[in-house]
């Protein structure tokens, strides 16, 4: 049964996805692509700050550049109307052909560039489960289907958990690691074995609250996975960096984790007591870590702050069983 609460949530986003959430109020002729070079021949691009509402640290997903004389290769793909400007600030760095690019999870932030590079020739990697959340997307809030995706962007070669796929290029040896149903159903971390660096994707962030993407095959039990799969992944020196927010080392892992036990436990106390989603969510589950959470308490879009979003997924997880 809805309540009324929930009915509310759900007019409030019915009204606002005649659009999908990460192009709403944002003027990309304002975004600026930023290069920063972490290794050798490994680059971070991203997108200016104060531009993009749901992503205010830093418009749009990151992207990871690999260069050198074998050609590129790409982390993630940006928001479709930027294409040109990565596109001209690949150029930047070197004049060689993107030869590859590995989606890091379906959202729009990191994929909806993918058209525009595969109409240059560039072969797309991804998780089998991100292909097929192309090809059958799930429906709006509204019920409406989502609109159909440029079949230019599939990914051409996939890939499901198990072991890593390795590419060998540029000196580098680059593994795309499948994490288990975590930020989404198609998870991957990218590992630069000899750069030493992993491209860790949406299920660690620091700026803003967690963001398990249930919808779209994401778990709060995939995402506890994923952190600890990470802690054994990385060394203590190995440079982590998420799509959105500082990058790290894999001392943050730890209290990430907790944090996400804590409140999880707090929704799971709340539920036993019967509580509604709408008196948990109104509970302010996460103030204790509000202050360590940069962004938390910042539009999500469709018209919850990222902690309530947080605390709305983490109780639907626990009150529908774990996926
Ligand atoms: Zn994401």
């Amino acid at each position: 049964m809805k309540s009324g609460w929930r009915l509310s949530l759900l007019a409030i986003v019915a009204a606002a996805v005649s659009v999908p959430a990460w192009t709403q109020g944002t003027d990309y002729s304002q975004i600026q692509i930023i290069t920063t070079k972490i290794a050798p021949n490994l680059y971070i691009l991203s997108g200016s700050a104060g531009v993009d509402p749901v992503h205010q640290d830093a418009a749009g997903g990151r992207i990871g550049v690999l260069a050198g004389p074998d050609g590129f290769f790409m982390i993630d793909a940006q928001y479709a109307q930027l294409s040109d400007k990565v596109l001209a600030a690949v150029k930047q760095i070197s004049s060689e052909p993107i030869r590859f690019l590995a989606n890091t999870h379906i959202h729009g932030d990191h994929t909806a560039g993918d058209p525009f590079f595969a109409k240059m020739g560039v072969t797309i990697f991804a998780r089998e489960e991100l292909r097929d959340e192309m090809l059958h997307p799930p429906p709006l809030a509204n019920g409406n289907p989502a609109p159909a995706r440029d079949p230019a962007g599939l990914p051409v070669v996939t890939f499901g958990l198990g072991n890593p796929v390795k590419l060998h290029m540029n000196g580098e040896v680059i593994d795309l690691i499948g994490v288990r149903a975590a930020h989404t159903g198609g998870d991957t971390m990218v590992r630069f074995e000899k750069a030493n660096v992993i491209f860790i994707g949406d299920f660690y962030r620091d700026f803003g609250y967690p963001y398990i993407d249930r919808a779209n095959g994401g778990s709060l039990a995939g995402m506890l996975e994923g952190c600890d799969f990470l802690e054994k992944l990385a060394g203590p020196d190995t440079t982590l960096v998420p799509g959105h927010g500082a990058i790290i080392r894999r001392n943050k892992i730890a209290p990430y984790r907790t944090m996400i036990i804590g409140v999880r436990d707090r929704v799971q106390q709340m539920i036993e007591q019967g509580k509604t989603e709408q008196e948990v969510v109104a509970a302010k589950l996460t103030a204790p870590y509000d202050a360590r959470v940069p962004g938390g308490n910042l539009t999500a879009g469709a018209g919850l702050t990222s902690a309530e979003r947080f605390v709305s997924e983490v109780y639907q997880e626990l009150k529908g069983g774990a996926k």
